[in-house]
C-alpha cells in the first residue's frame, strides 16, 4: 500500500521513514503544497498525508476519490483546511492527529510571552555586538499578573496550568469549561471578562466560523492597553489589519504569532534570497515589539514522533478496516 506526503520537509522524511519499518508501507514524498495542481501527482497512492497548509478543498477531494485514494491523514490536530462534508459525499476517510504532546505548542507560547516581556532576543544580539547596555530591555514580573486564555482544549489546557505555576490569575474562555482546571484555581468566565481584565491573552481554540476573526476592531476595542495577544492556534483568528491598527495606537503593546493568516504563501520555506509581496507580514515584522515564529510550535522532538506514529497507525487501522485506537483521530 502507498502512501503519497505532501508538504514534505527532511524532517517528515526522516521521522516517517524510520517508524514506517513497522508498517512496511511504498511511501513517496513530494514537497509541493497539495491543491488541484498538485493533486494530479497521486499515483496508485490509498492515502495521502497532508500537513497544516495544504489545500483540501471539494475539488481537491473529488480528483482524489477519482484516483482510488480512500483515507486524507492529517499529520496535524487542526482540520480547518479540509473540506469535510466533500470527503464524507466521496467516502473518504479523513484522519488527524488530536493530541500530539500539547505540551509543546503551550510551551512555545511560554517562549513566545518571554521573548516579547524579557526581549532576550535583543540581549542576545546586543551583547555578542559588546554592548552591555540594559536600556530598552525593560520587563515585567508575570508572577500576579492576569492571563486570558481562549480554548482550554489540550493545549490550552497545558498554557493554563503553566501559567498557574508562574503564579499567575488564568481566566479563561471556552465553550465548555474544564472541571479540572476550575479545581486547579482557573476561573472560566464570558469572553469580555477576557478581553476586559487580561494582561496577556494566549489563543487556544481551533479555527471555525465562531472564531474567525476572534481578535477583531471591536474585541481589540474592550482590551487593556499595552497587553500582550500570543497566538499559536490559527492565523484567521485574528484580523491581522486590526491588529496592526491595535499595535500603532498602543493597545496591543506586544504580539507574538506563530501562525499567520496568509502563511501558506510563505512559511516552511526560505524565502531569504526573495522579495516578499506580502506588505502585512512585512509591516508586523517591523514592529519591535512582535514576534514572528514560522509556525513552529509542534516542533520538537516528542511531537514528531507522536504525530509519525499515530499518523501511521490511523492509516494502518483504516486500511484494515478496523475501529481507530483513538477515535477522536477520526474525523470522517
Ligand atoms: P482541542 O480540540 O483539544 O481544544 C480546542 C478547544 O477550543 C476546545 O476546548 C474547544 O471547546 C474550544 N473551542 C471551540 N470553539 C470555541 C469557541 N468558539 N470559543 C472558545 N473556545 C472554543 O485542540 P488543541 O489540540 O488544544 O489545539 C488547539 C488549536 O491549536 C488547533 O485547532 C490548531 O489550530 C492549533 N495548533 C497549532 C499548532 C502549532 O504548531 N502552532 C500545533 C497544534 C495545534
Amino acid at each position: 500500500m502507498k502512501i503519497t506526503f505532501f508538504s514534505t520537509q527532511p524532517y517528515d522524511k526522516a521521522f516517517f521513514t524510520r517508524v514506517n519499518q513497522t508498517y512496511g508501507f511504498e511511501l513517496e514524498f513530494v514537497e509541493a503544497q497539495l491543491n488541484s495542481t498538485t493533486a494530479n501527482l497521486v499515483n496508485n497512492s490509498t492515502a495521502v498525508c497532508v500537513f497544516v497548509n495544504d489545500k483540501v478543498d471539494k475539488a481537491v477531494i473529488e480528483q482524489l476519490a477519482a484516483k482510488g485514494v480512500k483515507t486524507i491523514a492529517l499529520r496535524c490536530a487542526g482540520f480547518n483546511n479540509v473540506d469535510l462534508d466533500a470527503a464524507k459525499a466521496n467516502q473518504l476517510h479523513v484522519c488527524r492527529v488530536p493530541a500530539y504532546s500539547p505540551e509543546a505548542v503551550a510551551e512555545h507560547a511560554v517562549a513566545m510571552l518571554f521573548t516579547l516581556n524579557r526581549k532576550t532576543h535583543k540581549a542576545y544580539n546586543r551583547v555578542r555586538e559588546q554592548n552591555f547596555s540594559l536600556n530598552g530591555l525593560l520587563g515585567f514580573n508575570l508572577h500576579g499578573k492576569t492571563v486570558g486564555v481562549i480554548g482550554t482544549g489540550n493545549i490550552g489546557k497545558a498554557f493554563c496550568k503553566n501559567m498557574l505555576g508562574f503564579g499567575c490569575k488564568v481566566l479563561a474562555f471556552d465553550v465548555i469549561a474544564n472541571k479540572e482546571l476550575e479545581a486547579a484555581g482557573v476561573e472560566f468566565v464570558p469572553l469580555i471578562d477576557v478581553l476586559q481584565q487580561s494582561d496577556i491573552i494566549s489563543l487556544h481554540c481551533p479555527l471555525n466560523n465562531q472564531t474567525k476573526h476572534i481578535i477583531n476592531s471591536e474585541t481589540i476595542a474592550m482590551l487593556k492597553r499595552g497587553m500582550m495577544l500570543i497566538n499559536t492556534s490559527r492565523g484567521g483568528l485574528i484580523d491581522t489589519r486590526a491588529v496592526i491598527t491595535a499595535l500603532k495606537n498602543g493597545v496591543i503593546g506586544y504580539l507574538g504569532i506563530d501562525v499567520y493568516e496568509q502563511e501558506e504563501h510563505i512559511f516552511f520555506r526560505d524565502l531569504s534570497d526573495t522579495v516578499i509581496a506580502d506588505d502585512t507580514i512585512q509591516r508586523l515584522m517591523s514592529f519591535p515589539n512582535v514576534l514572528v515564529t514560522a509556525h513552529q510550535a509542534f516542533f520538537t522532538d516528542e511531537a514528531l514522533e507522536q504525530i509519525t506514529s499515530t499518523t501511521l497507525r490511523s492509516i494502518d487501522e483504516l486500511a484494515k478496516g478496523n475501529n481507530l485506537s483513538n477515535m477522536a483521530a477520526l474525523l470522517v
